[in-house]
């Protein structure tokens, strides 16, 4: 039996679904969640959303992403949720350190069978199938395979097409990226087909800003941007008092770092921001010779994708800057 309907049985014999994805959720995990959801109701299953972190605002837009439960606002029912689960998918991430300390061991204790589908590099060897294409842009692309390819696209209505529509542009900087592939133009065209109002997609992440969350885009750009221009690499940094300062909400920051490697020349952009007891930073670069990723699990406990990942650092803003700053240089190389 293939993959596809392997997952599919999988779900039809499940009395308990939740679906995971990993810590700050973004649109192909916010996403491909929902569309998971709304997936398994049309095959008849009951199912819930269960992740560390709450859905930012400027995706709740979405169907659905309201009904998410997150670790952090709903902990007693989501213990109980994962305790009772039968079935659990672990979407958008390759390991389960990536939902957090504090939902990795309800994730590795459960006796639930496990389902990873998922498009980042080096997965952990913990589900009982793991379904992992880095080669594909999105988890939500290859959950619309899973759909296809089990024969059920019969199923797929405008419901789970928004949600995989949203992950597939999220993830691929609005289908700019190298990892989009000519079938991911046919899967889009196929959604269209089917009812997705792209343009209100498009309209609803892209379009939609509060004065705040501008405001501190503008600020981060003309205030706090510092270029290293032997490195050819752009970092922005803010700290806790400027989050502040502008109100900051889950999400506002999302993409600034593509802003800064957007400046003619860079090679590399880092996005630094002080959180309660330590400095989350986002990295972006360019060229498969600047290997991002591999900074990122070097230096600040992170990874990812080549040329996208994360990290984090458990010292102050300056420190975690002058670290880059000493390291950089080994990771990207100037033209
Ligand atoms: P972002 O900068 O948008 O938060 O994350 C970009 C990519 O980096 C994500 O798709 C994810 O693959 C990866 N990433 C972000 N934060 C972390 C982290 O703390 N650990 C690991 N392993 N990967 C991360
Ligand atoms: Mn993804």
């Amino acid at each position: 039996m293939n993959i596809y309907k392997q997952i599919v049985n999988t779900i039809r014999e499940a009395k308990q679904i939740v679906i995971t994805s990993h810590k700050s959720p973004d649109g192909d995990s916010i996403g491909s969640s929902v569309a998971m959801l709304e997936f398994c109701n049309s095959l008849g299953k009951e199912a819930i959303i269960c992740h560390p972190d709450a859905a930012p605002d400027f995706l709740l837009w979405l169907p659905r992403a309201s009904e998410i439960l997150s670790l952090e606002q709903n902990e007693k029912l989501v213990i109980e949720k994962l305790q009772e689960a039968d079935l659990i998918f672990c979407l958008d991430y390759n390991d389960t350190s990536r939902v957090g300390k504090e939902m990795q061991p309800l994730i590795d204790q459960s006796n639930a069978k496990k389902i990873m589908i998922d498009h980042h590099l080096n997965p952990a060897t913990f589900a009982e199938i793991t379904f992992s294409d880095p080669t594909i842009c999105s988890t939500s692309q290859i959950i619309y395979d899973v759909i296809e390819f089990s024969d059920n696209k019969d199923l797929l209505n405008s419901k789970i097409g928004t949600a995989l529509y949203l992950g597939i542009m999220t993830d691929t900087g609005s289908f700019r990226f190298p990892s989009v592939q000519v079938r991911t133009h046919h899967i889009l065209a196929s959604l269209i087909e089917i009812g997705v109002k792209h343009y209100e997609i498009h309209e609803n992440v892209f379009d939609t800003n509060t004065l705040d969350r501008l405001r501190l885009r503008g600020y981060a750009c003309s205030e706090k941007l510092e270029i290293l221009p032997e490195n050819q690499v752009a970092i922005i940094s803010l700290t806790k008092a400027e989050l502040k300062r502008f109100n900051h909400q889950k999400g506002d920051t999302e993409g600034l770092v593509n802003v800064a490697l957007s400046i003619q020349g860079m090679r590399a952009a880092a996005l630094f921001t002080e959180a309660d007891d330590y400095v989350k930073i986002s990295f972006r670069s360019k060229g498969k010779e600047n290997p991002i990723n591999e900074l990122a699990s070097n230096h600040f406990s992170g990874g990812g994708h080549a040329n996208a990942s994360g990290g984090r650092f458990d010292g102050s803003l300056e420190e975690a800057i002058l670290l880059f700053k000493q390291v950089v240089s080994k990771y990207i190389k100037p033209m």
